[in-house]
């Protein structure tokens, strides 16, 4: 059968440059993450041809004996790395894992309440342009304007307030610990079910580089492809109280068949995290965070919160008199790719910003340690102090270009 380049050469010629994209830039967006070969391989297999409604064991369709297989592996490896007595593997994303927890424990019109989409939280949190927001009557809790931290007194004055039915935590935009005891003793006080959103954390969360949302949490949903290491994808957890509303939720609740191909590429991730080394490479994200964070301040930049304790910061451009935007706009012209991003107290629009969000697990993973993340910063903010400059911009692409021929995509 002819190859992708001889069937369709467009689509492979993108596909190509998108590599050297991958190649040839130094990838700085926290949500992001480079697979393994076995995961691109489970998820470019044959499993893409099959439906398997249901879950193992009890599937509306024939043929699912090897299927079975794989989704039960995914499980079982969920349940090991993060201790939980029941995992649901199917869910096509992060967004579709939360659509499926809110159905499974809301009618619509109930009160939910989340952290701030402007301060760090997630769309699915409660956004009005989302369906949390449209379903449900969404409140907010944020983070103190002094210090960037959470403001667990505000989010347990508004749960006295309005008694939400969930409370949800996690976050797309914070830099520090959460606090998953505090926020259960909240919920607990009003009768709320906590879910722990861990998307961004879930890989620090397996290797115990965060504290673990299990045991306090009801439900735990996750992304797998952050700092997991994963396909793109979601994943359900929970005690066995509520896996069968859970399961029920995700299928046949909100959806069709799953993506087994996705799913083989997920219980691989879930193999590869639970290997010694991952442990390593998750502590060494929270280095490599920490040196970006602190080649920054030293070069005289404000980070939100004053630092990082996980994988990603958050810049306060203001103090520099530019805008995510601008920012995210002239470090992809030196090869570093960014993400504008709302920081707490925003007063420019989100298509604007006045922040600049960065993560380390991607370049982490191409093998960058301590001291090439100070060069990073020193790139940044060369960039940044010197915006429009053709020739500082020269030196700048220089020196990435030598970071990235020292660490092969
Ligand atoms: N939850 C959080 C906290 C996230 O950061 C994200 C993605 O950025 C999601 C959910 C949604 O994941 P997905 O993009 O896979 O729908």
């Amino acid at each position: 059968e002819a190859s992708l380049e001889a069937s369709d050469p467009a689509v492979f010629a993108a596909i190509k440059q998108e590599e050297g994209r991958q190649n040839d830039k130094l990838e700085l967006i926290a949500s992001e993450n480079v697979v393994s070969h076995a995961v691109l391989e489970a998820q470019g297999s044959v499993l893409t041809n099959k439906y398997a409604e249901g879950y193992p064991g009890k599937r509306y369709y024939g043929g699912c004996e090897y299927v079975d297989i794989v989704e039960t592996l995914a499980i079982e490896r969920a349940k090991q790395l993060f201790g939980v007595e029941h995992a649901n593997v199917q869910p096509h994303s992060g967004a579709s894992a939360n659509i499926a927890v809110f159905s499974a424990f809301l009618q619509p019109g109930d009160a939910i309440l989340g952290m701030r989409l402007d301060q760090g939280g997630h769309l699915t949190h409660g956004s009005p342009v989302n369906f949390s927001g449209k379903f449900y009557d969404a409140h907010f809790y944020g983070v103190d304007a002094e210090t960037g931290l959470i403001d667990y007194d505000e989010c347990a004055r508004v749960a006295r307030e309005v008694k939400p039915k969930m409370i949800t935590s996690g976050a797309s935009a914070y830099p520090r610990i959460i606090d998953f005891p505090r926020l259960r003793a909240i919920a607990d006080e009003v009768g709320a079910l906590l879910l722990a959103d861990i998307a961004h954390i879930a890989g620090l969360v397996a290797a115990g580089e965060h504290p673990s949302p299990v045991g306090y949490a009801h439900i735990v949903t996750t992304t797998t492809h952050k700092t997991l290491r994963g396909p793109r994808g979601g994943m359900i957890m929970c005690g066995e109280e509520h896996a069968k509303a859970i399961d029920s939720a995700v299928f046949p609740g909100t959806q069709g068949g799953p993506l087994m191909h996705v799913i083989a590429a997920k219980a691989v991730a879930l193999g590869e995290a639970l290997r010694p080394g991952f442990t390593d490479y998750q502590k060494q994200i929270r280095k490599n965070a920490a040196a970006l964070a602190a080649g920054l301040t030293k070069r005289g930049f404000t980070l939100v919160s004053g630092g990082t304790d996980n994988h990603l910061m958050l810049v306060d451009l203001r103090p520099q008199g530019l805008t995510g935007r601008t920012a995210q706009l002239e470090l992809d012209k030196v090869n570093l790719t960014t993400n504008k991003n709302a920081i707490p107290y925003d007063t420019e629009k989100p298509w604007v910003t006045g922040g600049l969000r960065l993560g380390a697990p991607a370049v982490t993973t191409r093998g960058l340690l301590e001291p090439d993340m100070d060069i990073i910063a020193d790139c940044i903010v060369r960039t940044l102090t010197n915006v429009g400059d053709a020739a500082v911009y020269e030196t700048v692409r220089r020196d990435v270009k030598s970071l990235c021929d020292r660490f092969p995509g």
